[in-house]
């Protein structure tokens, strides 16, 4: 990534860690499409009546295509004729104005994240409430009213320094957010310095939630297991200390066994894995900083890095 890339990434993400309340506690939003990008960030418009919510009048919630917050109500929505989903009220608080770059039009953004929405016109008389939000369907999504949170699991894996864990992990399909952190440990709300000192117990972490339809707990193991040395048992690479240990903390009967049969599928291997396994316990999140540090600094791990053993 150049420089510019690197210093917008880390503004928008900064940005996005004070403001947001949504799918973006550790700055991470959902991966846009190209279209996706040319609409939401770039501010473009898709072509009028080819959009996907324009003729659809389910019962249900349109939330951000970037960071998932709620935007408007099914109930809000109306046929205007003019190629583009609309509504005539936002969930309150949801939508931001800002006057278009053009100097007459009012554009509107998901009020979270910035990402762009459309236009919104007043005084056409379409409905009571005077009002069109004239909204692409690129930059929606619809959750139907019927239709329950998605069930989401969590992984805890251990392998070094958390930087480059995360690094690995985050990129992963199927995973949702990623945090690092510090567990296995005996002193409650540990500090990166005192984790530092390997005396705290704890080991540098990195909380994993995926979605189970459409990753596993076994594709995300043998991704641990391939992105670290598990035969090394002083600590990961150059980072040498108990804090930097091999484990995995299951959530779970079945990850444990999991775990058990790749190391097994290792050891069958001629791999002397050292990797504990462990019950999870309390997950202490790291200090902001230390969160997406690679993708916030602009780099790349010196410790992580993908090796085939499966
Ligand atoms: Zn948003």
């Amino acid at each position: 990534m150049n420089l510019i890339g690197s210093v917008s990434l880390f503004i928008f993400t900064f940005f996005s860690m004070c403001n947001a309340q949504n799918n973006s506690n550790t700055g991470k939003y959902n991966k846009l499409t190209d279209e996706e990008t040319r609409v939401i960030i770039n501010k473009g418009t898709e072509r009028p009546f080819t959009g996907k919510f324009y003729s659809f009048y389910e019962e249900g919630t349109y939330t951000c295509k970037q960071c998932d917050a709620p935007l408007y109500r099914s109930t809000a929505k109306f046929d205007a004729g003019c190629g583009w989903p609309s509504f005539d009220d936002e969930i309150p608080g949801a939508v931001k104005r800002v006057t278009d770059a053009d100097g007459s039009r009012t554009e509107i953004l998901c009020a979270n994240c910035g990402a762009h929405l459309g236009h919104v016109f007043l005084g056409e008389g379409f409905t009571a409430k005077n009002t069109r939000h004239c909204v692409n369907s690129v930059s929606l999504n619809f959750v139907p009213n019927n239709k329950t949170k998605v069930k989401t699991e969590t992984a805890i894996f251990a392998s070094g320094c958390f930087w480059g864990v995360q690094y690995q992990l985050d990129k992963a399909p199927g995973v949702i957010k990623t945090t690092v952190g510090y567990t296995g440990g005996t002193v409650k709300n540990p500090t990166y310095k005192q984790v530092c000192t390997g005396l705290t117990g704890h080991a540098e972490a990195v909380e994993v939630v995926f979605d189970p339809e459409k990753t596993n707990f076994e594709n995300l193991c043998k991704l641990f297991f391939e992105t670290h040395d598990p035969t090394q048992a002083d600590g990961q690479g150059p980072d040498i200390g108990d804090q930097y240990r091999s484990e995995i903390f299951y959530l779970s009967d079945e990850q444990k066994a999991i775990s058990e049969k790749l190391i097994g599928i290792l050891k069958g291997k001629g791999y002397d894995v050292v990797t504990k396994l462990t019950p999870a316990t309390t997950f202490y999140k790291a200090e902001d900083y230390h969160q997406d540090y690679y993708d916030n600094n602009g780099k790349t791990p010196y410790c992580h890095a993908y090796k085939k053993i499966f």
